[in-house]
């Protein structure tokens, strides 16, 4: 297969989308692929199904950074989980060894492939569990005695603009975290779960006791897992030892974002909760949105911006998530897509496209 090259430049935002494979049921229903990708110009076209066409709807075209093409593992510009580490998780953590933040997001309706291109499956591992041993195997081959790593993770779900802890036990009641802001290292999470981790099974332990807190959640309350914001995060210290007792530290942040369904910020028709909940989904996303916008712009032009001119404050997620976003930080979006669901697909492309 071609190598998926990195874009051009050296720009600290990239958006990319990725088609996902059928689903068994989706061939057994002779879905049609509504996708086809160029992964030398990294163009995605979006072909509307017959009966669409039939009424003059014509074919949508964009162009992103990367188009990933995992629909069909015979194709030969087919994008696997391990090339898609190559191209965006490799880069991200030799800039977390520099010492700088990074946030990958997963945006797209649900079942499209977030958890998927985040998580993936034991067979077919994604982007955190793919990180986790690189971070861990480039620990473990540091040959400086002057510098000792420490490596510690947290895991928090946003959900209706309010912080929840997934590595404590859940309670009946819920009970969310104070955000603060200090006047040092900006916005924060009052007593959030810090754990120390060694290896990347005690990882993928407290990333699973997380998910079941949110899995619990979503029989109790109607699926929440896909209506809120899941956060992962690993943070890495190096402490460097330098002549006489002088030590420097450097603290880098690798976030790790699955977002809710963005199906939600479109719904329509529904009231009380359920339209405070997709609203503030809404919010979220729109804003997380304008913020790439903003700051692609940035890198683009490489004019300085005032920071308060990026919306950060207009959702939590945003507001959390300020410091690896933006500044010396990389940023990536991956919006998911369906190669079968034309409005949903053409929808998440829109969104990806404005912010990029
Ligand atoms: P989401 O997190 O967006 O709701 P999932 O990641 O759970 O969606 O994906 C939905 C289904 O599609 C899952 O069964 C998943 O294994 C499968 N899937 C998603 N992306 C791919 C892919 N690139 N290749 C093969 N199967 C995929």
């Amino acid at each position: 297969p071609p190598p998926l090259e990195s874009p051009p430049g050296n720009s600290n935002v990239r958006v990319v989308v990725r088609a996902r494979a059928f689903l068994q049921r989706e061939i057994e229903k002779g879905a049609v692929n509504l996708i086809e990708m160029n992964p030398q110009t990294q163009e995605t076209h979006l072909n509307p199904p017959s009966d669409r066409r039939a009424k003059g709807c014509e074919r949508k075209s964009f162009t992103f950074d990367n188009s990933f093409f995992s629909i069909d593992p015979s194709a030969a510009n087919y994008a696997s989980q391990e090339d898609i580490y190559n191209s965006l998780g490799q880069e991200f953590l030799d800039h977390n060894f520099q010492g700088y933040h990074t946030c990958i997001f997963a945006y797209g309706q649900t079942g499209a492939g977030k958890s998927y291109s985040m998580m993936g499956t034991p067979q077919q591992p994604g982007l955190i569990p793919r990180t986790c041993k690189d971070l861990f195997e480039r620990i473990d081959a540091n040959m400086n005695p002057n510098v000792t790593y420490t490596v510690r993770v947290s895991y928090f779900e946003v959900y209706n603009e309010h912080v929840r802890d997934l590595l404590v036990p859940r309670r009946d009641e819920p009970y969310y975290l104070k955000v603060r802001e200090s006047p040092t290292d900006g916005p924060y999470i009052k007593d959030l779960t810090e754990v120390p981790v060694r290896g990347i099974a005690e990882v993928l332990k407290w990333m699973k006791l997380g998910d079941k807190s949110r899995t619990v959640a979503s029989t109790n309350m109607n699926d929440t897992s896909s209506r809120s914001h899941a956060v992962f995060t690993l943070m890495l210290k190096q402490i460097e030892c330098h002549d006489g007792d002088e030590t420097t530290e450097r603290l880098a942040r690798i976030r790790l974002v699955d977002l809710a369904g963005s199906e939600r910020a479109n719904s329509t028709g529904a009231t009380g909760a359920r339209l405070r909940e997709g609203s503030n989904i809404n919010k979220s996303l729109t804003t997380l949105g304008r913020v790439i916008a903003a700051l692609a712009e940035d890198s683009l032009t490489k004019k300085p911006r005032k920071r308060d001119v990026i919306p950060y404050r207009d959702s939590i997620l945003t507001y959390l998530l300020k410091d690896s976003l933006g500044g010396n930080s990389k940023t990536a979006m991956i919006a998911c897509i369906s190669p079968t669901d034309y409005d949903e697909t053409l929808s998440t492309l829109r969104y990806a496209d404005q912010a990029k």
